[in-house]
């Protein structure tokens, strides 16, 4: 390639990398720029889907697209690598293996799990963080199952399976796995009376923040299903076999202990000398970083302000493709000499699953779906992604169309 063009750099191939890199293809003509797009892996996950990995109820390679799949190498330089720091000052990228200059600079590299310093869950915890993380959280707790029937006094506990965080990824966490329960105990001739799923949130109810008839149908739908809810349950510490929980001190056993209580910007963004709030940073309405005007942060890196509210966007995949749109828009603005947007907002609504068959949300106008018609939604969604990154070809080979 002529090492003339200026350089982009874009690091992470999540939802806002992957789209970001499309969107500059779209853009730009190949002479104008050098696309360069750094990732872990050589493939890209569905983040919105690990869920469903950890839980069992989806082959994890449903939820993995190899990135040369749907980016041409030809067009843009894949590099699979660990990014290590940024040096602003050089306009360098240390990667595990390597160094990359650039010119300009997307930062995309997503979320890592916060747990807020509670005593003992970095060490007993099993986090939800990617393809590999969740696939040992199902091998775990397939384990468990496995293991049940060959001791000679087998303990009840070592079956529950206790989820730390009432969010969103915990509640849909649990969701899938009263799906996964029954079958594994056809599987493994466990009574299904024995198994608990336990959730422990720390807020006065789960999904704080949601609307209150869409919260009240999630918390009925899946009691009626066998989940117990902990609520006003402050997780204490975690320990090798469970949580303490509460000004009482009590004691909450279980086999498999999954924390999905809270997120944080990549360390990438500490380690590189940014100025974070909440492990984050807030960007300028246009998604660069304050002071540097050529370095973008996107997703779950940045905090997005809604001025008219004065709070951060919700950090969502939803939200992490729109960035991607003004993003690329920008980064051919900086090339042509023309003015910056700034981010809109286009909020599509937000639906959560509840398993296979169940979901609930508020769809564009804040239109409520319950059951059914939410799960079915968020299959259309969860497609609609997929045909944006790869078109009908992907959809066909990775969509949802499970029937009911
Ligand atoms: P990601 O999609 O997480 O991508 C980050 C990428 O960076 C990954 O490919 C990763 O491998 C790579 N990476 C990380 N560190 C490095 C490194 N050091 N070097 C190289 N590469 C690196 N949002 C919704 O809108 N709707 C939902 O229904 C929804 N459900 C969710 C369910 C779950 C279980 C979870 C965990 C999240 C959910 N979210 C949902 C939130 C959504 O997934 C995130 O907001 C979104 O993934 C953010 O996109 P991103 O591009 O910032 O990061």
């Amino acid at each position: 390639m002529n090492s003339k063009k200026p350089r982009i750099v874009v690091l992470g191939a999540g939802y806002a990398g992957m789209m970001t890199t499309k969107r500059l293809c779209q853009n730009l003509a190949p002479e104008e720029a050098e696309i360069v797009l750094v990732n872990k892996h050589n493939y890209h996950y569905q983040t919105t889907w690990l869920h469903e990995v950890a839980a069992g109820t989806i082959n994890p390679n449903q939820v993995r697209i190899m990135i040369s799949d749907v980016i041409n190498p030809n067009r843009v330089r894949l590099i699979y690598d660990t990014v290590a720091k940024v040096n602003k000052e050089d306009q360098v990228v240390e990667l595990e293996n390597s160094e990359l200059s650039y010119d300009y600079l997307v930062i995309s590299l997503g979320f890592e799990t916060n747990t807020f310093g509670i005593k003992g869950m970095e060490d007993h915890a099993f986090f939800i963080n990617d393809i590999d993380t969740c696939r040992e959280i199902y091998s775990h707790i397939e384990y468990q199952f496995a293991k049940y029937n060959t001791q000679e006094n087998p303990d009840d506990d070592s079956l529950a399976i206790l989820v730390g965080g009432g969010g969103f990824t915990g509640i849909e966490f649990v969701g899938e796995l009263v799906e996964k329960v029954p079958e594994l105990c056809k599987k493994y001739d466990v009574d299904r009376s024995k198994v608990r799923i336990i959730n422990v949130e720390a807020a006065p109810s789960i999904m704080p923040g949601f609307d209150k008839d869409l919260v009240a149908y999630a918390k009925d739908s899946l009691q009626s299903r066998g989940v117990e809810f902990m609520e006003n349950a402050k997780i204490q510490e975690c320990t090798e076999d469970g949580f303490v929980v509460g000004d009482d001190h009590e004691k909450v056993k279980a086999g498999t202990v999954v924390w999905t209580g809270g997120v944080k910007g990549s360390s990438i963004l500490t380690e590189s000398g940014f100025e974070l709030t909440k492990g984050k940073v807030t960007v300028d309405g246009d998604l660069r970083a304050p002071g540097e005007e050529n370095i973008f942060i996107l997703g779950d890196c940045a905090w997005v302000m809604n001025k008219e509210e004065g709070r951060p966007y919700p950090p969502t995949a939803q939200s992490a493709m729109q960035h991607a749109d003004t993003c690329a828009a920008n980064l051919r603005a900086l090339l042509h000499n023309e003015p910056l947007e700034s981010f809109v907002f286009d909020d599509k609504g937000t639906v959560a699953s509840l398993g296979v068959t169940d979901g609930m949300g508020t769809v564009f106008s804040g239109t409520k779906l319950y059951g059914k018609s939410a799960a079915t939604m968020k299959k259309v969604v969860d497609n609609r992604y997929l045909f944006l990154l790869g078109g009908p070809k992907l959809v066909l080979r990775k969509g949802k169309f499970r029937p009911f």
